[in-house]
């Protein structure tokens, strides 16, 4: 999947370049005014047709509230973002996006029990590619002991063996691009770009390097999907 913001960028562009070259055309005539004036329209349409096509690929969004959960700052804030680390649950697999909503709700009562205000994460993405809102991304969360400052944590459901599908590697992508911008929901927009943040896998930090998570899904995690 492009990413959305370089598609707008590109247009905005091409739009601008389009006005300047039929101006120059009107002022001077010149032939060559006309031919990049046609250039510049038919590299528009195609872009809008592009874009057209991003805003329909966007995924499910289901946010916290929709679920009945709210974690609560306990932590206090999370801090610039920095990282995005992945993880997985080390826990059964979704089979639909209702069963993976039951798993997220059975974590947040766990992590909730544990003293850390709810579910640690702050997003899930389902099989199916739906991605789950569930700390929000303003909170510090409890997902690698000692280095939750300035880190945003993903989470699958899944354990060892198990692989991201095409849809989980489609969804963390545009998540990284697009969890800033005004289509996510409120609840769950990030206040900055996740894309350009440095990204980890769970047994990468310092401490945890012999956790198992996020097993087969760490690929995934350190491309940052796929498009
Ligand atoms: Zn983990």
């Amino acid at each position: 999947m492009a990413d959305l913001n370089k598609v707008e960028e590109k247009l905005d562009r091409r739009v601008r370049g389009r006005k300047r070259q039929f101006r120059l055309w009107k002022r001077t005539g010149k032939r060559g005014h006309l031919k990049a004036f046609r250039a510049h329209k038919k590299a528009i349409q195609k872009l809008r047709k592009i874009r057209r096509k991003l805003l329909r690929q966007a995924p499910r969004i289901v946010t916290a509230a929709q679920i009945g959960i709210n974690p609560s700052a306990i932590f206090g804030g999370l801090g610039t973002p920095l990282y995005v680390t992945g993880h997985y649950t080390a826990g059964p697999k979704d089979t639909s996006d209702d069963h993976a909503i039951q798993l997220c709700k059975s974590y947040d009562s766990q992590h909730r029990s544990q003293g850390w205000g709810g579910i640690g994460y702050h997003y899930c993405i389902t099989r199916a590619g739906t991605i789950i809102g569930l700390r929000p991304v303003g909170q510090k969360g409890a997902h690698v002991g000692g280095y939750n400052t300035g880190n945003v944590g993903v989470m699958v459901h899944g354990t060892i063996g198990d692989l991201p599908t095409a849809a989980q590697e489609r969804s963390l992508r545009w998540l990284l691009d697009n969890a800033h911008t005004s289509r996510m929901p409120a609840a769950p927009r990030s206040p900055r770009s996740l894309a350009t943040l440095a990204r980890r896998g769970h047994n990468d930090w310092p401490g945890h390097t012999s956790n198992s998570c996020p097993g087969s899904f760490k690929p995934m995690y350190l491309r940052g999907g796929a498009r």
